[in-house]
């Protein structure tokens, strides 16, 4: 049996991707295939999981999957210490990421620059679909995109099946150095390249020194946790984000304030509401803050930025630093 774990964020489309895999699997004759997921938090942006699995035996076997043939991480922030323990021996695990990771058994596939060269959104999930349909024996490009044509809208058909065209040759490519590296003229790569171009070439103004921070009731100057006071960004005591941040936030967004213009892309994109805007006494606006009490670490602000502002900081190396200024007493 071939076992596929897929990692992602709500809204990324794991579980679409395992579904279409798995029926692609199902199209071959004599082929059997189950596909299901695991969610966690009910948020857009949360982690979760999605598995296929496929035979040419009947599958009685629901569980979900420990060690897999192909783990994918549709998120790179996802791919972290102890990927291995996820893995069969022989096993591959595809990275949506533009680095590489300097071990045979993964494979580096730029997957938002191809969905987002194709589709004009990041999408990665039928970039993977292409790539394990070119990586397994069992698979090919063909029932790939008869996958898609059976199970996606017809609008999405030509574009798809282009994704799974360029995700097959990136495959063997890669295959074909034996690294997994991932060629930087390659379709998609170019959009990453000239997005930071363009970034580079824009213009900014600095509005003020506001910085993100934790909320902490004992400092003075910090967000009250009072109602009346919490209700500067969206996490109302009665709404959807009432729990604080439990820890599973793997990647923080960090802001430049030097960098931000104010245009407000991430403010109107946090799907959340966790940024708000920071008033002076005379009630005018002066920068922007984040609340890392309730910021998932989705990176969709990151994302919305054309100004690089905000900049997605490893969690553990972000409390390991503000342990240190604690320590310090800063
Ligand atoms: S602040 Fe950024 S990383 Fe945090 S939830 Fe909002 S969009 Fe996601
Ligand atoms: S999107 Fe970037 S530049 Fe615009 S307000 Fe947010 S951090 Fe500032």
């Amino acid at each position: 049996m071939i076992e596929v774990l897929w990692h992602g964020r709500g809204g990324q489309g794991a579980f679409t991707a395992a579904r279409l895999l798995g029926a692609a699997a199902s199209s071959e004759e004599g082929m059997y295939a189950m596909a299901f997921p695991s969610f966690g938090p009910e948020r857009r942006g949360a982690p979760m999981r999605a598995f296929t699995k496929f035979s040419d035996a009947p599958i009685g076997d629901r569980s979900a999957i420990a060690k897999a043939d192909f783990v994918v991480y549709l998120d790179e922030t996802l791919f972290s210490e102890g990927w291995e323990s996820g893995l069969k021996p022989g096993g591959m695990v595809l990275v949506n990421s533009r680095c590489q990771f300097g071990d045979p058994r993964v494979l580096s596939l730029d997957a938002n620059g191809i969905s987002e060269a194709v589709l004009g959104r990041p999408i990665p999930n039928t970039v993977f679909l292409g790539a394990i349909a070119a990586l397994c024996p069992q698979l090919s490009p063909e029932v790939a995109k008869e996958a898609v044509t059976q199970y996606m809208a017809p609008r999405l058909h030509e574009k798809n099946w282009a994704i799974i065209d360029e995700a097959v040759a990136l495959v063997e490519k890669g295959l074909g150095t034996g690294d997994g590296s991932v060629d930087d003229d390659a379709p998609g790569n170019e959009t990453h390249q000239e997005q930071a171009a363009e970034i580079e070439s824009l213009p900014y103004e600095s509005p003020s020194g506001i910085r993100c921070r934790l909320r902490d009731e004992s400092a003075p100057e910090a967000p009250s946790l009072d109602p009346a006071v919490f209700a500067k960004n969206t996490c109302y005591p009665a709404g959807h984000l009432v729990t604080k941040n439990a820890g599973w936030r793997n990647a923080r967004p960090v802001l430049d304030a030097a960098k931000c213009t104010m245009c407000l892309q991430c403010y109107l994109y946090c799907p959340d509401g966790t940024i708000f805007k920071v008033r002076n006494d005379g009630n005018q606006v002066t920068g922007l803050a984040i609340d890392y009490d309730f910021c998932k670490g989705c990176g969709v602000c990151a994302r919305a930025c054309r100004f690089a502002a905000i900049e997605m900081v490893d969690e553990a190396q972000a409390l390991a630093v503000e342990t240190a200024l604690e320590s310090a007493g800063e």
